[in-house]
């Protein structure tokens, strides 16, 4: 076994990611099929098949029985995720992303030790529940971190001139169905996470659900005759189940462009209760979507507030805001964290793998 741990690993509610610590230098290990450097938590039963990804996140529009994901909401519970091919505990499941992440490490090496990152508001149970998710992929040793941690990590290793000593900043990640706030400073030598907040019902996800549901199920109304079109989507049993589903992965598609365009398109097309065809491109404009994110946003600030009130500290005596997640490309979520705490907020290091490359570090 080897001595020394240099895997760093970013088990995320949504999308998870591999690096390595090597002489100095970080790699971000790209995916063998589709060379992007993250795995979507998404595993999919199929037959005797089992599929883990983009694959298993693509088959979700077929068969959304048999896919699961958001599994790391459920960490440490007694909970079982309930699929068509039988009941899936959230370890097991972490344990799949786990194994197929190590896939992605090309040398052909063993990765027998990690260091996986953990939220910062996960107890002792979840954080067990990591560990052995990392003992039942394969790892001899695991050791974990907080995520807020590695993400300032491999901040401060990209910004070598910043001097953190006698400072203190928050680390805002907004995830895909998650968001974590967290106050880190610098005590005794060591990055600390002093207070943290959170929603685990707030992510990118949301966003994608309320543009279905605010903008393109109101205009499928309008062109079409439908008894009760949402509840027929939403639930796992509804007759427009499946729309549902591939309305929502059009809506993230479309809400990505809108991170650098003005506008974007959503092809809808579908049969309305009495047989009709439906098929039209609806365009949803920045400022649409700006408004419908803008009372979620909102909140994440009253959270960050909420902490400086427990710490008897003001806006003034954060260094910054360091922003992670993909939810920091909406340029809104800046510009509002901005405006509403009238702090800095700092986006240059890579928002969605900041956390794999501080886990590396670490290691
Ligand atoms: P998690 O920490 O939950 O694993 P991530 O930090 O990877 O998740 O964030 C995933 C979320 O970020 C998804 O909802 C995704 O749609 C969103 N996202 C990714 N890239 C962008 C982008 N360019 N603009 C807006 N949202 C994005
Ligand atoms: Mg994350």
């Amino acid at each position: 076994m080897s001595k020394t741990i240099n895997f760093g690993i970013d088990l995320g509610t949504t999308n998870s990611l591999i690096a390595k610590f090597d002489k100095g230098q970080v790699e971000v290990f790209k995916n063998p099929n589709g060379f992007k450097e993250s795995l979507p938590s998404v595993v999919a039963f199929r037959n005797d098949r089992i599929m883990i990804g983009d694959q298993a996140r693509n088959y979700a529009g077929r068969d959304p029985k048999n896919v699961a994901s958001r599994f790391k909401r459920k960490m440490g519970t007694t909970e079982t995720i309930k699929l068509s091919a039988g009941s899936k505990t959230p370890v097991e499941l972490s344990a799949f992303v786990l194994k197929e992440l190590k896939a992605f490490v090309h040398s052909g090496e063993q990765v027998e030790a990690a260091v996986i990152t953990i939220p910062a508001s996960f107890d002792t149970v979840q954080s067990n529940a990591t560990k052995e998710a990392g003992i039942a992929a394969g790892f001899k040793q695991v050791v974990l971190l907080q995520e807020p941690i590695a993400a300032s990590l491999a901040y401060a290793n990209k910004e070598k001139s910043i001097d953190l000593r006698n400072s203190q900043w928050m680390v805002y990640d907004l995830g895909g169905g998650t968001f974590d706030v967290a106050l880190v400073k610098i005590i005794e030598g060591e990055l600390t996470v002093v207070d943290h907040e959170g929603d685990n019902y707030l992510g990118g996800s949301d966003f994608d659900a309320l543009l279905v549901e605010k903008l393109v199920v109101p205009e499928i109304c309008r062109r079409g005759k439908f008894d009760d079109l949402l509840a027929e989507m939403k639930s796992e049993k509804g007759k427009y189940n499946r729309l549902w589903v591939r309305l929502l992965l059009d809506a993230e598609t479309a809400k990505i462009e809108l991170s650098t365009k003005t506008s974007a398109e959503i092809d809808v097309n579908l049969e309305d209760d009495e047989g009709s065809s439906i098929d039209f491109p609806l365009t949803i404009t920045r400022s649409e979507f700006e408004e419908l994110i803008k009372s979620a946003i909102d909140s994440t600030a009253e959270m960050m507030k909420k902490i400086l009130t427990r710490n008897s500290l003001r806006s003034e005596d954060l260094k910054f805001v360091l922003m992670v997640g993909g939810g920091a490309y909406i340029p809104f979520v800046r510009k509002r964290i901005e405006e509403l705490m009238g702090i800095s907020v700092h986006a240059s290091i890579d928002t969605t793998n900041a956390i794999a490359v501080g886990a590396a570090w670490f290691a």
